[in-house]
């Protein structure tokens, strides 16, 4: 029996959408003539990427790669895994980089100096939540949503042993 207390709301949805929106129309005003190739970092960041290609009117690609840097629970191993790299060409193409949450940094160093060494006509980085008191190494995300405290997020994508992925508010687990 699990006994893990219920998630408590940080950032209830209608805030969530605001800020997508946002964000979206900051990136429409960056990439709306360039064909750009969107990059999302699975499985946390499903929700956001559905959310904000929705909110972006103009011709784009999607891909996904796959990391991991946490085993189960709660705690990052530290150690970046590509599970599963990209089967399309980056070589000149301008990527942004879509991330749920840049906690200690290094999922995001290691997805830009991966995507780096293939050579695209530019790169950024776009990630909903930011929680900067975690941080290990420093990163450049050039648009950063909503800055969160260090607690351990779950909801919109985010996930606690694969749990909670389902939820429409950005909820913190009590520890
Ligand atoms: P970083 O490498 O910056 O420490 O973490 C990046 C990845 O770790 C995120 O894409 C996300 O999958 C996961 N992560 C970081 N913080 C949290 C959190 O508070 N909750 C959950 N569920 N995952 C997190």
């Amino acid at each position: 029996m699990n006994a893990q207390a219920a998630p408590q709301v940080l950032i209830p949805r209608n805030e969530i959408d605001a800020e997508v929106r946002t964000l979206a129309a900051r990136i429409t005003a960056d990439y709306r003539d360039t064909n750009p190739l969107l990059i999302g970092a699975l499985k946390g960041c499903f929700m956001f990427m559905a959310d904000l290609v929705r909110c972006l009117e103009f011709p784009l690609e999607i891909e996904f790669v796959r990391l991991s840097s946490y085993g189960d629970g709660t705690e990052s191993s530290g150690k970046v895994n590509l599970v599963q790299g990209l089967n399309v060409p980056v070589e000149g193409r301008h990527v942004l980089v879509v991330e749920d949450i840049v906690d200690t940094g290094l999922t995001v160093a290691f997805l830009l100096e991966y995507l780096k060494e293939q050579r695209p006509a530019s790169l950024k980085c776009c990630t909903l939540l930011d929680k900067p008191a975690r941080r290990q190494c420093e990163v450049c995300v050039d648009y950063i949503g909503l800055e969160v405290p260090d607690r351990f997020l779950v909801g919109y994508g985010l996930d606690c042993d694969e749990r909670y992925r389902n939820l429409p508010d950005i909820c913190y687990l009590e520890k």
